[in-house]
């Protein structure tokens, strides 16, 4: 990281998502001695006494952070947690986070517990010298944030000189601790670049969907039926096959007109997953059995149906052993796959046995060649907890911004970073 620090270095070509300037780019006279506001994403998980149970997502900006204390940047941290919705609340303070960083980082973190636009804040950014590091409170205890509303990124922007992302898994989303404050920064003459895991991400999914290997296959499942249902269409259009399987699957069982009995299903948007099996034919594949049961609790007796035999007081969990089979040979010969959202409710066991079959399948496939992406916070731990995510081409820390790529959207966290510039026009050039 050091010796080529500020070097210019070959874009990807025009318009790529890999053709973001990076923390690299900027020599260190840029760093030195100046506040660099870094929005990460420590959206992670806390048991209920407030301790952080999984890491992952800090350690993932470990090297970005380590780098810019080496240029001699005073680094000002952001990020949110959960969905506190505009107020402080004890359940979701970054605390313990900063207590984590500290262990993991071995070195002080200042948590900036009042708001960003308090005195208090403002006089201990003053304070950090080189290669401090200050954590502010979760952004989303302010009202501004999720609005994106220009004030709030302003007092954000007043914080910083320059601004660095490593939130991948925020930047769908146009914040103002995403999008506001970088904009208002580059307004000023600062710089807003990629940090390391984001552009990771960013280079990683760029090679995957730009040009995937066939059959491109995605694989879409979870509980956030209306995030997710919206996507398919797009989604559809790229992909060879689209297997659906969580609870996703009991929206599109619904739009078949089959009996679901009690299981969790938007009847909202029923009318639109029958328009898309109406248009899409045979590339988007359903579950042809499932796993259900009267209760979802662990150990509880279950039962294989086929789908339509579901009977009204079955609840569906996770698919059946005949959808593995058939999802598997799908997996077995894809070129690229994209799977966003576990196959059922597999943090109860024995509802994680189509996730987990699903995984492994996965992660065979890989071996032999395929490229696979896994997104989405549950669907990594599920890769996690079945082994194999270390077998995965690539775990992302993004799952609906992974999603929304794969639908073919411009991310606006990644949009306000500064683009490489466009190469030379070279000899294939007409103009
Ligand atoms: P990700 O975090 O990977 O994007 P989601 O957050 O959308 O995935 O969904 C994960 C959740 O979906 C899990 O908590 C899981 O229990 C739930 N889920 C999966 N299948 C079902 C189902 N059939 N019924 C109810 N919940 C389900
Ligand atoms: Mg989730």
């Amino acid at each position: 990281m050091g010796p080529d620090r500020g070097v210019k270095r070959e874009g990807s070509g025009e318009g790529g998502l890999a053709s973001r300037l990076t923390v690299e780019d900027l020599p260190t006279e840029v760093l030195r001695g100046r506040r660099i506001f870094l929005r990460v994403d420590f959206n992670v998980p806390l048991d209920d006494r407030g301790r952080v149970t999984d890491a992952s997502r800090i350690r993932g900006a470990l090297p970005t952070l380590v780098d810019l204390r080496r240029a001699g940047g005073r680094l000002i941290l952001a990020s949110h947690l959960g969905r506190p919705g505009g107020k402080g609340d004890p359940a979701t303070t970054l605390a313990p986070v900063a207590r984590e960083l500290e262990n993991l980082l071995g070195a002080p973190v200042r948590f900036l517990e009042e708001s960003p636009e308090s005195r208090a804040v403002q006089d201990a950014v003053d304070e950090l010298g080189e290669g401090d590091v200050a954590l502010l409170e979760n952004v989303r205890f302010e009202p501004g944030e999720t609005k994106n509303d220009p004030g709030f990124a302003e007092v954000l922007a007043s914080l910083g000189d320059h601004f660095v992302s490593d939130a991948f898994g925020s930047a769908h989303r146009a914040h103002a601790s995403t999008v506001g404050v970088a904009q208002q920064i580059r307004k000023k003459g600062g710089r807003a670049v990629a940090g390391f895991l984001m552009a990771r991400e960013l280079r990683f999914l760029d090679e995957a969907l730009r040009d995937p290997g066939r059959p491109f296959v995605a694989v879409l499942g979870g509980a956030k039926i209306s995030g997710k249902i919206e996507v398919v269409d797009a989604v559809l259009k790229r992909v060879d096959r689209l297997l659906v399987g969580g609870a996703m699957a009991n929206t599109f069982l619904r739009a078949l007109g089959l009996e679901v009995g009690r299981s969790l299903v938007e009847e909202d948007r029923v009318p639109l997953a029958r328009e898309i099996l109406e248009e899409t034919g045979d590339r988007l594949l359903l579950p042809v059995d499932c796993v259900v049961a009267p209760e979802i609790e662990r150990g509880v007796e279950v039962e294989v149906r086929a789908r339509d035999a579901i009977r009204p007081e079955d609840r569906i969990a996770d698919i059946g052993p005949e959808t593995v089979r058939l999802y598997g040979e799908e997996l077995a010969k894809a070129g690229t796959v994209v799977w966003n959202g576990p196959m059922g409710v597999f943090e109860v066991p024995p509802f994680d046995q189509g996730t987990r079959r699903v995984a492994e399948v996965l992660a065979q496939a890989t071996r032999g060649g395929t490229v696979s992406v896994v997104g989405g916070g549950d669907s990594a731990a599920a890769a996690e907890a079945a082994g194999v995510a270390e077998a995965m081409s690539h775990v992302s820390s993004g799952g609906g911004a992974s999603l929304e790529l794969l639908a073919g959207k411009v991310l606006p966290g990644v949009e306000v970073l500064e683009a490489r510039e466009p190469e030379t026009a070279g000899p294939g050039s007409t103009s």
